[in-house]
Protein backbone atom coordinates (compact mmCIF):
# COMPACT_ATOMS: atom_id res chain seq x y z
CA UNK A 1 0.00 0.00 0.00
CA UNK A 2 1.24 3.54 -0.85
CA UNK A 3 0.68 4.52 3.05
CA UNK A 4 3.58 1.45 3.56
CA UNK A 5 6.33 3.69 1.69
CA UNK A 6 8.74 5.21 3.59
CA UNK A 7 11.66 6.44 1.25
CA UNK A 8 15.28 6.24 3.36
CA UNK A 9 13.84 6.24 6.48
CA UNK A 10 11.16 8.42 8.57
CA UNK A 11 8.32 9.88 7.22
CA UNK A 12 6.36 10.91 10.02
CA UNK A 13 6.56 14.69 10.14
CA UNK A 14 6.01 13.79 6.19
CA UNK A 15 2.59 11.98 7.47
CA UNK A 16 1.82 14.29 9.76
CA UNK A 17 2.19 17.39 7.62
CA UNK A 18 0.29 15.53 4.13
CA UNK A 19 -2.75 14.94 6.61
CA UNK A 20 -2.77 18.68 8.26
CA UNK A 21 -2.83 19.93 4.85
CA UNK A 22 -5.95 17.38 3.83
CA UNK A 23 -7.80 19.30 5.55
CA UNK A 24 -7.32 23.04 4.18
CA UNK A 25 -5.92 22.05 0.50
CA UNK A 26 -7.86 19.95 -1.61
CA UNK A 27 -5.57 16.19 -1.70
CA UNK A 28 -2.89 17.89 0.20
CA UNK A 29 -1.33 19.55 -2.73
CA UNK A 30 -1.55 22.88 -4.48
CA UNK A 31 -0.95 21.20 -7.76
CA UNK A 32 -2.54 17.85 -8.68
CA UNK A 33 0.66 16.43 -9.32
CA UNK A 34 2.41 16.81 -6.44
CA UNK A 35 0.71 13.71 -4.80
CA UNK A 36 0.87 10.37 -6.05
CA UNK A 37 1.04 8.26 -2.75
CA UNK A 38 3.68 9.20 -0.98
CA UNK A 39 3.63 12.56 1.17
CA UNK A 40 6.85 14.49 0.04
CA UNK A 41 7.06 17.59 2.35
CA UNK A 42 10.63 19.37 1.66
CA UNK A 43 12.02 21.53 4.26
CA UNK A 44 15.19 22.54 1.97
CA UNK A 45 16.93 22.37 -1.00
CA UNK A 46 21.19 22.81 -1.97
CA UNK A 47 22.77 22.72 -5.13
CA UNK A 48 21.50 19.37 -6.21
CA UNK A 49 19.59 18.12 -3.00
CA UNK A 50 16.83 18.76 -1.11
CA UNK A 51 15.78 17.59 2.39
CA UNK A 52 12.44 16.32 4.04
CA UNK A 53 11.17 17.18 7.16
CA UNK A 54 12.15 14.12 8.42
CA UNK A 55 15.37 14.64 7.72
CA UNK A 56 15.75 12.54 4.68
CA UNK A 57 18.54 13.97 2.04
CA UNK A 58 17.63 13.02 -1.84
CA UNK A 59 19.93 13.95 -4.87
CA UNK A 60 17.30 15.66 -6.75
CA UNK A 61 16.85 14.82 -10.27
CA UNK A 62 12.65 15.60 -10.68
CA UNK A 63 13.80 19.79 -10.14
CA UNK A 64 10.35 21.20 -9.17
CA UNK A 65 9.60 19.76 -12.75
CA UNK A 66 12.45 21.32 -14.37
CA UNK A 67 12.00 24.71 -12.81
CA UNK A 68 15.26 23.97 -10.67
CA UNK A 69 17.86 24.89 -13.89
CA UNK A 70 21.15 25.86 -12.18
CA UNK A 71 20.74 24.26 -8.77
CA UNK A 72 18.29 24.76 -5.65
CA UNK A 73 18.67 28.28 -3.60
CA UNK A 74 21.36 28.90 -6.07
CA UNK A 75 23.15 32.10 -4.43
CA UNK A 76 23.61 33.29 -8.36
CA UNK A 77 19.92 34.45 -8.18
CA UNK A 78 18.84 34.36 -4.88
CA UNK A 79 21.35 37.31 -4.12
CA UNK A 80 19.92 39.73 -6.96
CA UNK A 81 16.11 39.10 -5.83
CA UNK A 82 17.41 39.73 -2.18
CA UNK A 83 18.68 42.91 -3.38
CA UNK A 84 15.31 43.80 -5.30
CA UNK A 85 12.91 42.93 -2.46
CA UNK A 86 12.38 46.13 -0.23
CA UNK A 87 13.29 48.66 -3.48
CA UNK A 88 10.84 47.48 -6.28
CA UNK A 89 7.82 46.05 -5.34
CA UNK A 90 4.82 46.51 -7.83
CA UNK A 91 3.50 49.89 -9.63
CA UNK A 92 0.66 48.82 -11.81
CA UNK A 93 1.35 51.98 -14.44
CA UNK A 94 4.00 52.00 -17.06
CA UNK A 95 6.93 49.73 -16.92
CA UNK A 96 10.39 49.03 -14.63
CA UNK A 97 13.70 48.89 -15.66
CA UNK A 98 13.90 45.05 -15.25
CA UNK A 99 10.89 44.95 -17.56
CA UNK A 100 12.97 46.05 -20.57
CA UNK A 101 15.85 44.34 -19.74
CA UNK A 102 14.49 41.02 -19.40
CA UNK A 103 12.98 41.32 -22.53
CA UNK A 104 16.01 42.94 -24.52
CA UNK A 105 17.74 39.38 -23.08
CA UNK A 106 15.47 37.51 -24.82
CA UNK A 107 15.34 38.84 -28.00
CA UNK A 108 18.75 38.52 -27.73
CA UNK A 109 19.27 35.09 -27.18
CA UNK A 110 15.82 33.49 -28.45
CA UNK A 111 16.89 33.11 -32.26
CA UNK A 112 12.67 34.20 -33.01
CA UNK A 113 12.08 36.80 -30.57
CA UNK A 114 12.18 40.56 -31.84
CA UNK A 115 9.38 40.88 -29.09
CA UNK A 116 8.64 39.48 -25.67
CA UNK A 117 5.70 39.82 -22.82
CA UNK A 118 6.15 38.27 -19.43
CA UNK A 119 3.29 36.40 -17.85
CA UNK A 120 3.69 34.65 -14.62
CA UNK A 121 2.98 30.95 -15.54
CA UNK A 122 3.70 28.77 -18.29
CA UNK A 123 0.19 28.43 -18.68
CA UNK A 124 -0.94 31.87 -19.63
CA UNK A 125 1.71 32.21 -22.25
CA UNK A 126 0.27 29.28 -24.23
CA UNK A 127 -2.95 30.47 -23.85
CA UNK A 128 -2.34 34.08 -24.75
CA UNK A 129 0.16 32.72 -27.50
CA UNK A 130 -3.35 30.51 -28.70
CA UNK A 131 -5.21 33.73 -28.75
CA UNK A 132 -3.14 35.44 -30.53
CA UNK A 133 -2.64 33.01 -33.38
CA UNK A 134 -6.46 32.62 -33.51
CA UNK A 135 -6.66 36.59 -33.81
CA UNK A 136 -4.10 36.81 -36.54
CA UNK A 137 -5.36 34.36 -38.77
CA UNK A 138 -8.47 34.19 -38.02
CA UNK A 139 -9.32 30.86 -37.76
CA UNK A 140 -10.34 28.58 -34.52
CA UNK A 141 -9.04 25.37 -34.46
CA UNK A 142 -5.65 24.51 -33.10
CA UNK A 143 -3.32 21.49 -33.97
CA UNK A 144 -1.39 19.84 -30.84
CA UNK A 145 0.30 16.59 -30.04
CA UNK A 146 -0.56 13.25 -28.13
CA UNK A 147 1.63 13.49 -25.30
CA UNK A 148 2.35 16.86 -25.41
CA UNK A 149 1.68 19.29 -22.46
CA UNK A 150 0.75 22.78 -22.19
CA UNK A 151 -1.00 23.65 -19.04
CA UNK A 152 -4.05 23.60 -17.55
CA UNK A 153 -6.21 25.73 -19.70
CA UNK A 154 -9.52 25.03 -21.63
CA UNK A 155 -7.55 25.08 -25.12
CA UNK A 156 -4.63 22.66 -24.53
CA UNK A 157 -6.00 20.56 -21.56
CA UNK A 158 -6.43 17.22 -23.37
CA UNK A 159 -4.60 13.90 -24.28
CA UNK A 160 -1.58 14.07 -22.60
CA UNK A 161 -0.77 10.78 -20.88
CA UNK A 162 -3.66 8.89 -22.62
CA UNK A 163 -4.59 5.56 -21.75
CA UNK A 164 -4.94 3.70 -25.11
CA UNK A 165 -8.02 3.20 -25.73
CA UNK A 166 -8.67 7.28 -25.51
CA UNK A 167 -5.16 8.12 -27.11
CA UNK A 168 -5.75 9.95 -29.99
CA UNK A 169 -9.67 10.49 -28.80
CA UNK A 170 -11.30 12.54 -26.49
CA UNK A 171 -9.25 12.92 -23.46
CA UNK A 172 -9.95 15.74 -21.72
CA UNK A 173 -7.36 16.23 -18.62
CA UNK A 174 -10.29 17.62 -16.29
CA UNK A 175 -14.02 17.84 -16.18
CA UNK A 176 -15.59 21.60 -16.76
CA UNK A 177 -14.09 22.32 -20.23
CA UNK A 178 -16.30 23.90 -22.85
CA UNK A 179 -17.24 21.48 -25.40
CA UNK A 180 -16.32 23.57 -27.92
CA UNK A 181 -13.04 24.09 -26.63
CA UNK A 182 -12.51 20.11 -26.73
CA UNK A 183 -14.07 20.34 -30.56
CA UNK A 184 -11.51 22.98 -31.24
CA UNK A 185 -8.41 21.20 -30.27
CA UNK A 186 -6.94 18.59 -32.52
CA UNK A 187 -4.98 15.54 -32.03
CA UNK A 188 -1.84 14.33 -34.17
CA UNK A 189 1.19 12.04 -33.36
CA UNK A 190 4.64 13.48 -32.69
CA UNK A 191 7.20 12.59 -35.60
CA UNK A 192 4.53 11.97 -37.75
CA UNK A 193 4.13 14.83 -40.56
CA UNK A 194 1.68 12.69 -42.65
CA UNK A 195 -0.75 12.82 -39.16
CA UNK A 196 -0.75 16.49 -38.99
CA UNK A 197 -0.92 17.06 -43.07
CA UNK A 198 -4.31 15.18 -42.66
CA UNK A 199 -5.65 17.55 -40.42
CA UNK A 200 -5.19 20.62 -42.89
CA UNK A 201 -6.41 18.36 -45.45
CA UNK A 202 -9.43 17.13 -43.52
CA UNK A 203 -9.96 21.34 -41.70
CA UNK A 204 -8.66 23.07 -44.89
CA UNK A 205 -8.45 27.02 -43.77
CA UNK A 206 -9.52 26.44 -40.25
CA UNK A 207 -6.06 25.37 -38.57
CA UNK A 208 -4.98 28.55 -36.59
CA UNK A 209 -1.85 27.32 -35.24
CA UNK A 210 0.42 23.89 -34.24
CA UNK A 211 1.72 24.10 -30.56
CA UNK A 212 4.19 21.38 -29.93
CA UNK A 213 6.57 21.07 -27.07
CA UNK A 214 10.08 20.65 -29.54
CA UNK A 215 11.12 17.57 -27.68
CA UNK A 216 7.65 16.99 -25.62
CA UNK A 217 9.84 15.65 -22.31
CA UNK A 218 6.05 15.42 -20.61
CA UNK A 219 5.93 12.03 -21.91
CA UNK A 220 9.94 11.60 -21.16
CA UNK A 221 11.53 12.78 -24.21
CA UNK A 222 10.81 12.09 -27.95
CA UNK A 223 13.44 13.67 -29.82
CA UNK A 224 12.24 15.14 -33.18
CA UNK A 225 13.82 14.26 -36.44
CA UNK A 226 14.75 17.37 -38.49
CA UNK A 227 12.55 16.03 -41.12
CA UNK A 228 9.66 16.36 -38.94
CA UNK A 229 10.43 20.05 -37.98
CA UNK A 230 11.47 21.39 -40.98
CA UNK A 231 8.58 19.64 -42.47
CA UNK A 232 6.31 21.22 -39.84
CA UNK A 233 7.60 24.72 -40.96
CA UNK A 234 6.80 24.50 -44.41
CA UNK A 235 3.64 22.47 -43.64
CA UNK A 236 2.27 25.52 -41.30
CA UNK A 237 3.79 28.17 -43.59
CA UNK A 238 1.86 27.08 -46.75
CA UNK A 239 -0.88 26.47 -45.13
CA UNK A 240 -1.46 29.72 -43.50
CA UNK A 241 -1.32 28.63 -40.03
CA UNK A 242 1.29 29.32 -37.06
CA UNK A 243 3.78 27.10 -35.70
CA UNK A 244 4.11 27.36 -31.75
CA UNK A 245 7.13 26.20 -30.27
CA UNK A 246 6.16 25.75 -26.19
CA UNK A 247 9.93 25.77 -24.58
CA UNK A 248 8.70 25.75 -21.29
CA UNK A 249 10.82 23.10 -20.46
CA UNK A 250 13.58 22.94 -23.48
CA UNK A 251 13.92 26.58 -23.11
CA UNK A 252 16.98 27.86 -21.39
CA UNK A 253 17.51 23.94 -20.86
CA UNK A 254 19.31 22.47 -23.57
CA UNK A 255 20.46 25.57 -25.21
CA UNK A 256 20.28 29.56 -24.69
CA UNK A 257 18.32 30.06 -27.69
CA UNK A 258 16.22 26.91 -26.58
CA UNK A 259 15.49 24.05 -29.16
CA UNK A 260 14.95 26.01 -32.13
CA UNK A 261 18.80 26.84 -31.44
CA UNK A 262 19.75 23.75 -31.87
CA UNK A 263 17.36 22.55 -34.77
CA UNK A 264 17.73 25.70 -36.72
CA UNK A 265 13.84 25.59 -37.20
CA UNK A 266 12.40 29.83 -36.39
CA UNK A 267 8.68 29.26 -35.00
CA UNK A 268 6.50 32.06 -34.94
CA UNK A 269 5.48 31.98 -31.46
CA UNK A 270 7.30 30.97 -28.07
CA UNK A 271 6.40 30.42 -24.72
CA UNK A 272 8.95 29.94 -22.00
CA UNK A 273 8.39 29.45 -18.53
CA UNK A 274 9.79 26.57 -15.58
CA UNK A 275 14.00 26.79 -15.70
CA UNK A 276 14.18 30.54 -17.03
CA UNK A 277 14.30 32.14 -13.28
CA UNK A 278 15.65 29.35 -11.65
CA UNK A 279 12.85 28.57 -9.23
CA UNK A 280 10.77 31.95 -9.36
CA UNK A 281 7.55 31.68 -11.03
CA UNK A 282 7.71 33.81 -14.35
CA UNK A 283 6.57 33.05 -18.14
CA UNK A 284 6.56 34.17 -21.46
CA UNK A 285 5.53 34.62 -24.63
CA UNK A 286 8.42 35.85 -27.71
CA UNK A 287 8.10 36.21 -31.68
CA UNK A 288 8.38 38.88 -34.26
CA UNK A 289 7.45 42.17 -34.04
CA UNK A 290 4.53 41.67 -36.52
CA UNK A 291 2.91 39.69 -34.83
CA UNK A 292 3.59 40.54 -30.72
CA UNK A 293 2.54 43.92 -32.07
CA UNK A 294 -1.27 42.43 -31.47
CA UNK A 295 -0.85 43.04 -28.17
CA UNK A 296 0.49 46.67 -28.48
CA UNK A 297 -2.95 48.34 -26.03
CA UNK A 298 -2.99 51.21 -28.68
CA UNK A 299 -2.78 49.68 -31.75
CA UNK A 300 -3.62 46.24 -31.51
CA UNK A 301 -6.56 44.04 -30.47
CA UNK A 302 -5.38 40.99 -28.85
CA UNK A 303 -5.74 41.59 -24.75
CA UNK A 304 -2.66 41.29 -22.70
CA UNK A 305 -2.83 41.91 -19.38
CA UNK A 306 -2.07 40.74 -15.81
CA UNK A 307 -1.72 42.79 -12.36
CA UNK A 308 1.93 40.59 -11.91
CA UNK A 309 3.21 40.56 -15.32
CA UNK A 310 6.89 41.76 -15.23
CA UNK A 311 7.08 41.94 -11.59
CA UNK A 312 10.50 42.93 -10.25
CA UNK A 313 11.20 39.34 -8.43
CA UNK A 314 10.43 37.07 -11.13
CA UNK A 315 12.18 39.64 -13.89
CA UNK A 316 15.48 39.59 -11.69
CA UNK A 317 15.61 36.10 -11.61
CA UNK A 318 14.99 35.67 -14.74
CA UNK A 319 17.61 38.25 -15.91
CA UNK A 320 20.43 36.17 -13.35
CA UNK A 321 19.31 33.35 -14.67
CA UNK A 322 19.97 34.25 -18.24
CA UNK A 323 23.08 35.92 -17.55
CA UNK A 324 24.79 33.37 -15.88
CA UNK A 325 23.90 30.83 -18.76
CA UNK A 326 25.34 33.41 -20.51
CA UNK A 327 28.37 33.64 -18.96
CA UNK A 328 28.85 30.28 -18.05
CA UNK A 329 28.94 28.16 -21.97
CA UNK A 330 30.23 25.23 -20.00
CA UNK A 331 27.36 24.87 -18.45
CA UNK A 332 25.51 23.20 -21.52
CA UNK A 333 29.12 20.93 -22.19
CA UNK A 334 28.89 20.02 -18.57
CA UNK A 335 24.80 19.04 -18.23
CA UNK A 336 24.76 17.56 -22.07
CA UNK A 337 28.05 15.37 -21.02
CA UNK A 338 26.31 14.79 -17.61
CA UNK A 339 23.69 13.36 -19.74
CA UNK A 340 25.22 11.48 -21.62
CA UNK A 341 26.94 9.62 -19.25
CA UNK A 342 23.68 8.50 -17.73
CA UNK A 343 22.11 7.58 -20.41
CA UNK A 344 25.02 5.22 -21.42
CA UNK A 345 25.39 4.26 -17.94
CA UNK A 346 21.66 3.00 -18.07
CA UNK A 347 21.81 1.77 -21.43
CA UNK A 348 24.39 -0.35 -20.36
CA UNK A 349 22.80 -1.51 -17.43
CA UNK A 350 19.40 -2.41 -18.56
CA UNK A 351 21.01 -4.86 -21.58
CA UNK A 352 23.38 -6.03 -18.66
CA UNK A 353 20.67 -6.99 -16.11
CA UNK A 354 18.20 -8.06 -19.50
CA UNK A 355 15.29 -5.92 -18.48
CA UNK A 356 13.05 -4.41 -21.38
CA UNK A 357 13.79 -1.33 -21.12
CA UNK A 358 14.56 2.13 -23.44
CA UNK A 359 16.85 4.70 -22.30
CA UNK A 360 15.88 8.33 -23.74
CA UNK A 361 16.60 11.51 -23.30
CA UNK A 362 18.55 15.02 -24.73
CA UNK A 363 20.82 17.16 -23.21
CA UNK A 364 20.58 16.67 -19.27
CA UNK A 365 17.86 15.34 -19.75
CA UNK A 366 16.85 11.34 -18.92
CA UNK A 367 13.90 8.71 -18.99
CA UNK A 368 13.35 5.51 -18.58
CA UNK A 369 10.86 3.53 -20.38
CA UNK A 370 9.72 0.19 -19.64
CA UNK A 371 9.34 -0.73 -22.96
CA UNK A 372 11.45 -2.02 -26.15
CA UNK A 373 12.85 0.73 -28.54
CA UNK A 374 12.71 2.39 -30.99
CA UNK A 375 10.79 5.22 -29.11
CA UNK A 376 9.48 7.99 -31.76
CA UNK A 377 5.85 9.37 -31.11
CA UNK A 378 3.11 8.33 -28.35
CA UNK A 379 2.21 5.19 -30.07
CA UNK A 380 5.48 3.63 -28.97
CA UNK A 381 4.54 4.31 -25.37
CA UNK A 382 1.55 2.81 -25.22
CA UNK A 383 3.08 -0.44 -24.34
CA UNK A 384 5.25 0.83 -21.13
CA UNK A 385 5.12 -1.21 -18.25
CA UNK A 386 3.65 1.52 -15.50
CA UNK A 387 3.76 -0.46 -12.50
CA UNK A 388 7.52 -1.68 -13.37
CA UNK A 389 8.53 2.38 -13.38
CA UNK A 390 6.71 2.41 -10.37
CA UNK A 391 8.75 -0.01 -9.01
CA UNK A 392 11.48 1.25 -10.46
CA UNK A 393 10.60 4.90 -8.70
CA UNK A 394 10.08 3.55 -5.48
CA UNK A 395 13.50 2.16 -4.98
CA UNK A 396 15.17 4.72 -6.26
CA UNK A 397 13.63 7.01 -3.87
CA UNK A 398 14.28 4.57 -0.65
CA UNK A 399 17.67 5.06 -2.08
CA UNK A 400 17.54 8.66 -2.14
CA UNK A 401 17.64 9.53 -5.54
CA UNK A 402 14.29 11.71 -6.10
CA UNK A 403 12.98 11.40 -9.61
CA UNK A 404 9.49 12.44 -11.31
CA UNK A 405 7.11 9.70 -9.95
CA UNK A 406 4.71 9.38 -12.90
CA UNK A 407 6.46 7.19 -15.57
CA UNK A 408 6.39 8.82 -18.95
CA UNK A 409 8.03 11.57 -17.52
CA UNK A 410 11.58 12.59 -17.28
CA UNK A 411 14.59 13.73 -14.94
CA UNK A 412 16.70 16.92 -15.07
CA UNK A 413 20.22 17.24 -14.58
CA UNK A 414 20.81 20.89 -12.64
CA UNK A 415 23.78 23.00 -13.21
CA UNK A 416 24.75 21.76 -9.81
CA UNK A 417 25.19 17.58 -9.85
CA UNK A 418 28.20 16.06 -10.89
CA UNK A 419 29.90 13.18 -12.29
CA UNK A 420 29.68 11.56 -8.66
CA UNK A 421 26.77 12.12 -8.15
CA UNK A 422 25.69 10.66 -11.73
CA UNK A 423 28.13 7.70 -10.87
CA UNK A 424 26.03 6.68 -7.48
CA UNK A 425 22.89 7.13 -9.17
CA UNK A 426 23.90 4.64 -12.07
CA UNK A 427 25.41 2.28 -8.99
CA UNK A 428 21.48 2.38 -6.96
CA UNK A 429 20.21 1.90 -10.86
CA UNK A 430 22.37 -1.27 -11.41
CA UNK A 431 20.85 -2.43 -7.63
CA UNK A 432 17.57 -1.41 -7.67
CA UNK A 433 16.85 -3.00 -11.52
CA UNK A 434 18.89 -6.21 -10.60
CA UNK A 435 16.59 -6.27 -7.51
CA UNK A 436 13.72 -5.66 -10.06
CA UNK A 437 14.71 -8.72 -12.57
CA UNK A 438 14.68 -11.42 -9.64
N1 LIG B 1 4.23 23.93 -21.25
C1 LIG B 1 4.97 22.86 -20.89
C2 LIG B 1 5.81 22.18 -21.92
C3 LIG B 1 4.94 22.39 -19.57
O1 LIG B 1 5.67 21.32 -19.23
C4 LIG B 1 4.16 23.10 -18.62
C5 LIG B 1 4.12 22.66 -17.21
O2 LIG B 1 4.45 21.54 -16.88
C6 LIG B 1 3.42 24.21 -19.04
C7 LIG B 1 3.49 24.60 -20.36
C8 LIG B 1 2.59 24.98 -18.07
O3 LIG B 1 3.41 25.76 -17.27
P1 LIG B 1 2.92 26.25 -15.82
O4 LIG B 1 2.82 25.04 -14.95
O5 LIG B 1 4.00 27.21 -15.39
O6 LIG B 1 1.61 26.93 -16.01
Amino acid sequence: AASDHNPRGNAARGWALHQAASDVIPGGVNSATRYVGHPYAFAGGDGAYVVDLDGNRYLDYHAAFGAILIGHNSPVVDDPVRAVVGTIDLFGLGVTELEVELATRITEVIPSAEMMIATMSGSEATAQAVRLARATTGRQLLVKFQGGFHGWHDAVARNVISAPELAYGRDPLSAGILDSALDSTLIAEFNDLGSVRALFEQYPERIAAVILEPIPHNVGALVPTQEFVDGLRTLTRDQGALLIFDEVITGFRHALGGYQEICGVDPDLTTFGKGMANGYPIGGLAGPRSLMERFDGQKGDVLLAGTFNGYAIGATAAIATIDHLRASPDFYTRTHALGERMRAGLASIVEEVGIQATVAGYGGVFSLYFTGGPIRGYRDLMRNDNQAYAAFHRRMTDAGFLMIPMSLKRNHISGAHTEDDVDRTLEAAREVLTGMKA
